[in-house]
């Protein structure tokens, strides 16, 4: 079972931001900016690749109600989904990230350092 099945299924912690019947929201455990909150569903995809339609609909409402719960929709913020090799996706279970909370650098991606997002 995926780590992020694990988070789903409670036998790894996670500090939740929000939860409905088919999604999760929590902290990312390396923050990359001040806001960084994991969205993923319950049920496991490998990635945005493989998710159907109705899925990512559903998904992005959810998230919109999150930016809006985190108090981030009016200040702005980017989500970013990694999909495969080159899309350098370590855990292989469907997440988009949000990110925030600061004006955010374009072209910043995973191995930036978090003082550079400041
Ligand atoms: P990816 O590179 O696959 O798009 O991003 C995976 C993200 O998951 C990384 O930002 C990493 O910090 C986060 N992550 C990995 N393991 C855990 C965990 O056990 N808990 C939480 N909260 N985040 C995790
Ligand atoms: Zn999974």
């Amino acid at each position: 079972m995926c780590i992020f099945c694990k988070i789903v299924n409670r036998e790894i912690p996670s500090n939740l931001v929000k939860e409905d019947e088919n999604f999760l929201a929590f902290h990312d455990i390396n923050p990359k900016a001040p806001v960084h909150v994991l969205v993923i569903p319950k049920a496991h995809y490998d990635s945005f690749n493989d998710t159907p339609g109705d899925v990512i609909g559903k998904m992005g409402i959810f998230m919109q109600e999150v930016a809006k719960e985190i108090g981030i929709d009016q200040s702005g913020y980017r989500i970013i989904s990694n999909i495969g090799d080159d899309g350098a996706q370590e855990v292989k279970h469907l997440h988009f990230h949000i990110l925030g909370g600061t004006h955010l650098k374009w072209g910043h991606l995973a191995d930036a350092d978090p003082k550079d997002f400041l």
